[in-house]
């Protein structure tokens, strides 16, 4: 088994999932005592948050990177940036390693692929969903058609992302918010949605919609375990 290098703490909320469906999926998948081999470098949050919103993305590339590097001295095989947001930065990271990193906006779209859906809609921050580097990689890469919310739904998804998601605070007001985006998303051609923040799954479960939804945490994860599973 590989040894899995995790960035986490964008949020910890989210870094818990990513911990908890690694173990769960080796142990699915070898059973018996099995767990994940892996290792994790966690930032503390708030000076991310501070950074972003300032539009720092040159210090938080340096950052990224740094983190990046010591979770491979540490011995990792492969890295894995465990939110969609810190993407921006994927190619900047990637080239400061020796070992692979395993690209959220990848993995989704080979699931996409897989159900032979062409046109999805895609939900998480702001800065996911208004700049190019994730649905452009989706759709340069992987020809795959991107649409997102207005502009009112994102200003709304943003601020239940940063102001109770990344908390832990989990609403059922914020839940009813996303229904409707969704359905909006759903009445404009989507045919899947990416939940392409790691926290919205904390939120928005699929039992609840019968359009498909893309769980990035899960599937990101997920292709961890397989990776470092393979032969
Ligand atoms: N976890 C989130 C994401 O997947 C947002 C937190 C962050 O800004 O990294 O985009």
């Amino acid at each position: 088994m590989k040894t899995i290098g995790l960035i986490g703490g964008m949020s910890w909320e989210s870094s818990l999932e990513y911990y908890r469906i690694l173990n769960q999926a080796v142990k699915e998948k070898l059973g018996g005592f099995h767990s994940a081999k892996c290792l994790m470098y966690s930032v503390d949050f708030e000076e991310i948050e501070k950074l972003q919103h300032k539009g720092r993305w040159d210090e938080l590339t340096d950052i990224m990177i740094d983190a990046a590097q010591r979770v491979e001295k540490a011995g990792a095989d492969f890295i894995v940036i465990c939110t969609n947001t810190m993407h921006k930065m994927a190619p900047e990271v990637e080239s400061c390693l020796t070992v692979p990193l395993l690209h959220i906006a990848d993995v989704t779209a080979e699931q996409i692929k897989i159900k032979g859906q062409k046109k999805v809609g895609l939900l998480g921050t702001r800065f996911t969903m208004e700049q190019e580097f994730y649905k452009g990689r989706l759709t340069k890469t992987h020809g795959i058609e991107v649409i997102i919310p207005y502009e009112e739904q994102r200003k709304i998804i943003h601020n239940i992302l940063y102001k109770e998601l990344v908390k832990g605070e989990i609403s059922k007001v914020s839940k009813n918010k996303f229904k409707d985006i969704i359905s909006s998303l759903s009445s404009r051609g989507a045919e899947g949605i990416i939940l392409g923040c790691t926290e919205i799954p904390l939120l928005v479960k699929q039992e609840d919609y019968d359009i498909p939804l893309y769980d990035t945490t899960d599937i990101h994860a997920r292709a961890a375990v397989e990776l470092a599973l393979r032969e």
